[in-house]
């Protein structure tokens, strides 16, 4: 059985990057809630009876979309994948005791990032409308500037990715998220990795850890 693999870290921490690398070699599924919400930005939740009407006006403004909209789309993502890098989610404990009885986990990685790193990180981002690839302007740009390297898609930069969005993320992230790491360190789960050095650097500890718990 293919492995299954939780990746945690806040917004900007590295997950996405790390996920295709993991996808690469151990040929898992990416099961993210963020590209899920981001195709689905515009879907009508106004059944629901929620603050708002879409997902994209949650995700605009940097707050979490309701769990029972979240949890629905990880439930069929994960019944559809044989093993999978799971990354987005959970990002509250209800959304973690839900997971719980969802799926079971091998383990959870940690990627531990200061949050002036991460502010870099995410206003330099860019991600490329075709494939999804990602980009950092100053840290890992492509090699014509705007053009993917991969597909030769346009790069575009994400709303959400403006240092005010930036930095309301990263405060819902230790409100709501910071508490999900400690629930996976209680149950002995979870490897920290320290976030901070090259994306190579970064992969060289994330492939030992998943070869080492998995
Ligand atoms: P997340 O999925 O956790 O939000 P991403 O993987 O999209 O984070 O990375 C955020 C930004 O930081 C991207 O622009 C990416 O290219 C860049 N990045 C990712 N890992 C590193 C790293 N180890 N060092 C420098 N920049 C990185
Ligand atoms: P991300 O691509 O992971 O940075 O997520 C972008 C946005 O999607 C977040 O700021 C939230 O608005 C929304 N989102 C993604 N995953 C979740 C989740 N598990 N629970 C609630 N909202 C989420």
């Amino acid at each position: 059985m293919n492995p299954h693999i939780l990746i945690l870290g806040a917004p900007g921490a590295g997950k996405g990057t790390q996920s295709d690398n993991i996808v690469e070699e151990f040929g898992v599924e990416h099961v993210t809630t963020g590209d899920a919400l981001r195709a689905n930005k515009g879907m009508d939740i106004s059944h629901l009876g929620l603050e708002y009407d879409t997902p994209g006006e949650y995700m605009d403004r940097g707050e979490l979309v309701p769990d029972e909209v979240v949890d629905e789309i990880v439930e069929t993502a994960l019944d559809e994948a044989d093993g999978y890098v799971l990354d987005g989610y959970p990002r509250n404990l209800a959304q973690a005791e839900t997971l719980a009885s969802m799926t079971d986990l091998d383990v959870a990685l940690y990627l531990d990032v200061d949050e002036d790193v991460l502010v870099e990180r995410l206003t330099g981002r860019r991600v490329c409308e075709e494939c999804g690839a990602t980009y950092h302007v100053e840290f890992s740009p492509p090699e014509e500037e705007g053009v993917c390297d991969r597909c030769g898609g346009d790069l575009y930069q994400r709303e959400d990715d403006t240092e005010e969005t930036a930095r309301e993320r990263i405060r819902v992230y230790e409100e709501n998220t910071a508490p999900v790491v400690e629930f996976y360190d209680e149950r002995g789960d979870l490897v920290r990795i320290d976030g901070e050095g090259s994306p190579d650097e970064v992969w060289a500890d994330v492939k030992d850890a998943i070869e080492s718990n998995a």
